[in-house]
């Protein structure tokens, strides 16, 4: 049972992607009369977090025109934010009723296209291996249609076609598979510096500074900073993950809720290359619990890690040791689909946070009372992928001044 769909490409404009947003003509800069000639004033935007959501539209607002400043208190990718740590899975598989597949679609091209301007593999395409294992496959098959309209080549295996591909799992209860060849991994924390190293080469300002998070839901005109600065501009994109939150109390609070998530990396076998990025793809296994991991690469081990929410957790002062309970799932886990690594020693082991809305939907909305303050975040465990399609389309809206659609606005939670 090997069906193959291979990616037919797609309309290669916001519009094409994003067909819920109407672009009209690009107009990017704001017009003064100045002793009779006309000059150009370019519109000022401070963005304030350079993880992948803040990074990467820092650097499409640079593109369409804008002059960008770009602000974060730790840096970009760094351990306390939620796009740090080493890798993340790209994929296009997501279920019913969701624009994200079509993202993931648009982000693969714009990652496509950033290595190449940047000449930097960011993005590894070992595939992406769906295991389905739950009694009912309503999810995956769900995802087929999606995944075939966005043009995104998806292949949907027997078990038979697995266990010949991959005989280094063990697939007792796996149902069928779906096998998406273009997917895989992103390189994280490198990434995120890659896109401001890119940004800075095109113009772009960065300052290693705090945002002090004073009042920010009144009525302000310029940020103050935590060395005693300020920052003004015509346009505010805050886009601090786990932290917006706290940024905007009111407006955001707990309708952003950050979750403690364990990762572990586990050693394979001296000169066994069965679990690494050559010989195994990026895999996701949906059982009563969504266990997912990346193969071996840049010699940092095997990667596994639980999808399932953890506890609370605040990203500035939050202890990151991961729990002995998590890791026993986890060794179990391992035990039973991958054999061979039942003795693997962990290697190291991380502590993220996921920034979660209550539906899993990012947020990208103006404030309430200030028009020209932009809220974006709400990654859910699922955001980084899309980094660069969300930051064309945020630097979109806000210099084509367009309102977000309702899918990411804040109303949708309601009060
Ligand atoms: C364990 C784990 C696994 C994940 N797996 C995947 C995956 O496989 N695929 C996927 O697509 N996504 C995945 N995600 C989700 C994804 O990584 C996040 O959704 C995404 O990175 C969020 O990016 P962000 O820019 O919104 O937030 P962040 O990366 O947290 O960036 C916010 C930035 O704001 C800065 N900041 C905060 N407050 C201030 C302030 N007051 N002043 C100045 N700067 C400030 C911070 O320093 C930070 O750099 C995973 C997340 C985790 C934790």
């Amino acid at each position: 049972m090997l069906r193959v769909f291979a990616a037919v490409g797609g309309a290669n404009t916001l519009a094409g992607w994003f067909p819920f947003l109407k672009f009209p003509s690009t107009n990017m800069l704001k017009q003064t009369e100045n002793r009779g000639a006309t000059t150009k004033v370019k519109t000022k935007i401070a963005v304030i977090g350079a993880g992948a959501f803040g990074g990467w539209t820092a650097l499409y607002l640079l593109r369409r025109g804008a002059k960008v400043t770009l602000l974060d208190a730790w840096g970009p990718g760094n351990s306390r934010a939620s796009s740090g740590g080493e890798t993340r899975v790209i994929r296009g598989t997501y279920g019913p009723n969701q624009s994200h597949t079509k993202m993931a679609a648009r982000a693969t091209q714009l990652w496509k296209e950033n290595e190449k301007r940047w000449n930097q593999k960011l993005m590894h395409q070992t595939g992406v291996l769906w295991m389905v294992t739950a009694g009912d496959d309503q999810f995956e098959r769900a995802s087929l249609p999606l995944l075939r309209d966005a043009g995104i080549a998806y292949q949907e295996l027997s078990v038979q076609e697995m266990s010949a591909r991959w005989p280094q799992i063990n697939l007792e209860a796996v149902h069928w598979g779906i096998y998406e060849p273009q997917g895989g991994f992103l390189m994280a924390r490198v990434a995120c510096q890659a896109v401001l190293d890119g940004f800075l080469a095109e113009g772009g300002e960065y300052r290693q500074v705090a945002v002090l998070p004073r009042d920010l839901e009144r009525t302000w005109d310029s940020l103050s900073l935590s060395d005693g600065s300020k920052v003004e501009a015509d346009q505010y994109v805050f886009a601090c993950g786990p932290w917006l939150g706290k940024l905007f109390p009111e407006s955001v609070g707990t309708r952003i809720r950050p979750t403690k998530q364990d990762v572990f990396f586990f050693g394979t076998p001296a000169g066994d290359n069965r679990f690494a990025e050559t010989s195994l793809p990026v895999w996701a296994d949906h059982r009563d619990r969504f266990i997912y991991g990346i193969p071996s690469n840049e010699g940092r081990g095997f990667k596994v890690a639980d999808d399932t929410r953890g506890p609370e957790f605040d990203p500035t002062a939050g202890e990151r040791a991961v729990s002995p309970q998590g890791l026993k799932i986890i060794r179990d886990y391992i035990a039973f689909r991958f054999p061979a690594l039942k003795d693997a020693p962990l290697l190291e082991s991380r502590v993220c946070q996921y920034e979660n809305t209550a539906d899993n939907n990012f947020i990208l909305d103006r404030h309430p009372q200030h028009k020209n303050v932009w809220m974006l975040g709400g990654g859910s465990g699922h955001g980084f992928k899309h980094g660069p399609a969300l930051g064309e389309m945020v630097a979109g809206l806000i210099m084509e001044f367009k309102d977000p659609d309702a899918l990411f606005r804040l109303s949708r939670f309601g009060k």
